[in-house]
């Protein structure tokens, strides 16, 4: 359809001040290429996307959703037809009695802990160390991991289930909510919201989720201590994780506490500094149990071989910079203002007997590229599963780095496969590698569902290749 009679049609729904030029929503900060698109909408209400996907299914027109756009693996890049953009859909309801929060694609971390803060200060959520500004919702649907994934796992288990209209502008819902007047939780139904998990909506547009809220802790405390090797970093985790009393276990490489402190370039690690940083973070419902927990913590870094930690309160006065990985959510601006604006990661999820192998073998790739060795890491769910996630900041405006940054991507997600981990927010690259690796019923049965959902792949086109 020519783009003026799109444009006319698409501002008969949404107003014509919400019909724009795609300009801005083509590329990301990421090393993936820019896209195309013929508009973009920037809907007010829930009615408004429904009409928006009704309308592109009668047209035969592509759509790509987008809220804020810093998913980190280029999945919100159009190509083709329109894009969505669900910013000022940011309708949010707090039940007190179930915990759970039912929010619309716009709501921001920021937002919702400013509601939670406001209106139900015994209540709170987990949050990642992703910018205040992007999407809570999109963050659960991406499986991504926040500072209490350590006890509850990646987000999507976090989910009480969704409204979304699907490809061909029916709306449907999944969870407690499709049932009763309450979003309280999935069980005890088929388990339809996984339909909207990792799928980077190609299974339809989710209109509003469930996010499961948890009583906030009285008392509190975050450390961060220190590690000298990849060996003893992975062995405090898993202490710690498998204690089963703590909150938040993860660390970092040094290169993170480098860019934190303003360096950029030439990052070099000096023999008495130490490998890793670790965070923790400690919760209780008493000042005893809290006591009691601190203490178990010391013995258990101890016995890992790790120095004794330093109470980030502490450690922020001394360091004031330190105040950006204190609390979440917060913006970790060394990352976002990186000279020439780039950051690419691969991020997985697997088994911890392989965290060390995997962790070497991921760095030496960073190396090999030309980039410092940048790891951030987290014990999930009580350490059933592990964090690999590898970073890169980079110039977007120097090919030659770019260039460098895709060779490093590409083979980071081969690497995460051999170790046993499976790429999270998978990028186009990283989705295609896990279904040329994934068992034929695994291929069989996503693009059975993608035929009948979207037999056209017009939902955000692209992603999840080969299926
Ligand atoms: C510095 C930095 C740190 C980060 N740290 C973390 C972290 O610790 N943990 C973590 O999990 N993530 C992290 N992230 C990644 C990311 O920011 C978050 O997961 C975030 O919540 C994604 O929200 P968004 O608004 O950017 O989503 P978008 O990028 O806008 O969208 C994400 C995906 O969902 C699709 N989509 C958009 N709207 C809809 C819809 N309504 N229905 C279906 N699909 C839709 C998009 O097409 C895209 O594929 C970080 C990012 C940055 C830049």
């Amino acid at each position: 359809m020519p783009a003026a009679a799109g444009r006319a049609a698409l501002a008969a729904i949404v107003g014509r001040e919400h019909v724009h030029a795609p300009d801005g929503w083509l590329d990301d900060i990421t090393e993936h290429p820019a896209g195309t698109a013929t508009l973009a909408v920037t809907p007010g209400t829930r009615d408004e996307v429904v009409e928006v996907v009704r309308w592109a299914a009668r047209e035969g027109v592509a759509i790509t959703p987008v809220v804020a756009g810093y998913n980190v693996a280029g999945i919100a890049i159009p190509h083709g037809g329109i894009v969505v953009d669900l910013k000022r859909l940011d309708g949010l309801e707090v039940d007190p009695d179930t915990m759970t929060a039912v929010v619309e694609p716009g709501v921001t971390f920021a937002q919702l802990k400013a509601h939670l803060d406001e209106h139900h200060p015994d209540l709170a959520y987990t949050y990642p160390f992703a910018p205040p500004f992007t999407s809570a919702l999109m963050n659960a649907l991406l499986d991504g991991l926040n500072n209490l994934s350590m006890r509850g796992g990646a987000m999507g288990r976090w989910l009480t289930g969704v409204e979304a209209v699907l490809a061909d502008g029916t709306v449907v819902r999944t969870g407690s909510g499709g049932v009763v007047d309450s979003w309280f939780g999935r069980a005890p139904l088929p388990d339809l919201t996984g339909l909207f998990i990792s799928t980077q909506g190609t299974t339809g547009i989710v209109l509003r989720g469930g996010l499961a809220l948890v009583p906030k802790a009285v008392h509190r405390t975050r450390w961060f201590a220190f590690a000298w090797s990849l060996d003893t970093a992975y062995a405090a985790m898993r202490a710690l994780a498998r204690s089963g009393s703590f909150d938040d276990v993860g660390c970092m490489t040094w290169p993170s506490a480098k860019l934190l402190f303003g360096a950029t370039r030439g990052l070099v690690r000096a023999d008495d500094e130490p490998f890793a940083f670790l965070f923790i973070d400690i919760t209780a419902s008493t000042a005893e149990e809290l006591a009691a927990r601190v203490a178990l913590g010391r013995r258990v870094l101890a016995d890992a071989g790790v120095d004794a930690p330093f109470e980030v309160s502490q450690l922020v006065k001394l360091m004031p910079g330190m105040a950006k990985l204190a609390e979440l959510p917060t913006t970790l601006d060394f990352l976002l203002d990186f000279p020439g604006g780039g950051l690419a990661w691969v991020g997985s999820y697997g088994p911890g007997a392989a965290w060390v192998k995997g962790a070497e073998a991921g760095l030496g790739v960073l190396e090999a590229h030309g980039f410092p060795p940048f790891l951030v890491a987290r014990p999930m769910e009580g350490g059933r599963y592990w964090v690999l996630r590898y970073v890169a900041c980079f110039d977007r405006g120097d090919d030659d780095e770019v260039g460098r940054v895709r060779s490093a991507m590409a083979e980071l997600a081969d690497v995460v496969l051999d170790h046993g981990y499976v790429p999270y927010k998978a990028s186009e690259g990283a989705a295609a590698r896990i279904v040329a690796r994934a068992d034929p019923g695994f291929t069989e049965l996503l693009t059975r569902v993608r035929d009948a959902l979207d037999p056209d792949r017009r939902m955000n086109p692209g992603r999840w290749p080969g299926t």
